[in-house]
């Protein structure tokens, strides 16, 4: 049905209203303009033609502004498209608006933005998640049926699960990061989210694959032993035992979906990840080490804003990033420089690495057991904005379940996995290398139990093009 709601007026009219009634509420976009689509581009035909969507503001889409949530690039207007972007083009897609997000990319909440606040739909008085929030707070709201964003250490997924729908964070190299700033390159994937589990898997399908203009993009090979058919053959599921530190909800949605896989007979283990305790040092030594070097770029010299009145070339670049990064951009530059310094990458760097290698190992050994990993997607549900329920401290120690995957360069989803307490509470699944089919597979058998949770004042776009509206 989102087929075509572009190449309509009447459809576009009721679907524009229905978007701008959202958006005073959770503010998840930066740009909005379904008017700006070229006539050129609708007429293609293909999968999703006519069907809008959303793009996270590190992804390049050309004339769109690429803000990355920073000051230092809020007039910045793109001159191309990311290869993803090229690609879902020829399927007819049409991007839409670009989307809200912590600077660069660092946070959990989208309140590290600079530009905007993003609410979430279920509870406005509450963050959407980071650092995709945007992403996430519109499909939800059923602005758009799918969105893209970025998830270097959880970023597509914790959003989602703050927000009670999918995110996909395929595996490192399986989508070209053409187009996509870099935050730590060698951890960062840009990654689907959506309500609907099969429109978000055709998507990832249409973006992946190798590009020459991305060295690390690996070909995945379609053969493999990844069509495990959910009738015939039944995934044998992990998931972590002990105490996890979780909320009650999240632990109530936790134990809640094992049980409901352990009565339809499904074989589930209880298994330990030796490293997990690991993940945070080296997680936030590597992503801030990259992230270091990778923002080495903005000083004020070829592109993005510029500080006035400096009389030298270093004293340009000094007040350019003083005036134009956030706190939390140069707390993590600092701290990326930091462990990097001369004589000192021994104990930082180097050490990270080999607690990544432990880690890439440890979850290897695990999948010769099971095939599938629950995991928690965030401790917590979504936490009310600043930092009274949850420091900035620790939201970076609860990104400990979703960077385990960005760090061993496994894919993972976040799936719904119920309502508590008027709040949606997310898991994930994370898969061997290269295995996005069986995850997709994973969600599904979970979902036919637990469906996808309605955010009230949600409206499907049969109801908002053939409905009154309001
Ligand atoms: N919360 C993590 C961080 O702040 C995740 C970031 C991401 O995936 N872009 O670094």
């Amino acid at each position: 049905m989102w087929k075509d709601v572009l190449n309509n007026s009447d459809k576009k009219k009721k679907y524009i209203n229905y978007v701008n009634d959202w958006e005073q509420k959770i503010h998840s976009f930066l740009e909005f303009d379904p008017e700006r689509t070229s006539a050129e581009s609708l007429s293609g035909g293909g999968r999703f033609s006519g069907v809008p969507y959303a793009v996270k503001d590190n992804i390049a889409v050309k004339d769109y502004r690429l803000t990355c949530g920073s000051k230092i690039l809020e007039n910045f207007v793109s001159p191309y498209d990311a290869d993803v972007i090229g690609k879902l083009h020829s399927s007819g897609a049409v991007p839409v608006a670009k989307c809200n997000m912590d600077e660069f990319g660092m946070g959990s909440s989208t309140d590290n933005s600079a530009l905007a606040v993003t609410n979430n739909p279920w509870d406005t008085g509450r963050v959407s998640g980071g650092s995709s929030g945007g992403a996430a707070a519109a499909v939800a709201a059923g602005l758009v049926p799918f969105s893209l964003g970025s998830d270097t250490g959880g970023s597509v997924r914790q959003p989602a699960s703050f927000c009670g729908v999918y995110g996909l964070k395929p595996t490192y190299g399986a989508v070209s990061r053409y187009g996509l700033v870099a935050y730590a390159s060698s951890l960062d994937v840009i990654g689907v989210l959506s309500r609907d589990l099969n429109l978000l898997g055709d998507v990832f399908d249409m973006i992946k694959g190798q590009d020459e203009k991305d060295q690390t993009t690996v070909k995945l090979d379609p053969d493999l032993p990844s069509d495990l058919q959910i009738d015939d053959g039944k995934p044998v599921f992990g998931y972590l035992g002990g105490d996890l530190g979780l909320d009650k909800s999240v632990e109530a949605g936790y134990r809640n979906c094992i049980d409901m896989l352990i009565k339809q007979g499904y074989s589930v283990k209880e298994i330990s990840i030796p490293a997990l305790d690991y993940v945070i040092p080296a997680y936030y030594t590597i992503a801030t080490a990259e992230a270091s070097a990778n923002l080495a770029r903005f000083n004020g010299v070829r592109y993005g804003y510029r500080s006035k009145g400096a009389e030298t070339p270093l004293d340009l670049m000094k007040k350019t990033r003083h005036e134009g990064f956030g706190d939390e951009v140069k707390l993590r530059i600092l701290l990326g420089t930091y462990v990097l310094r001369s004589g000192f990458q021994d104990r930082y760097y180097i050490k990270a690495q080999k607690i990544r290698t432990k880690i890439i190992n440890d979850l290897a050994s695990l999948f010769k057991t099971i095939e599938l990993l629950i995991l928690p997607a965030f401790p917590t549900p979504a936490f009310r904005h600043g930092e009274a329920e949850l420091t900035q401290y620790q939201q970076k120690v609860a990104d400990k379940f979703t960077a385990t995957a960005n760090l061993a360069g496994i894919p993972a989803l976040s799936f719904p996995a119920g309502v508590y307490g008027g709040l949606p509470v997310g898991l994930q699944l994370f898969a061997p290398h290269s295995r996005e089919k069986l995850l997709l597979k994973g969600a599904a058998i979970i979902g036919r139990e637990i469906p996808v949770p309605e955010v009230p004042g949600y409206r499907s776009i049969e109801d908002i093009c053939g409905g009154q509206g309001r």
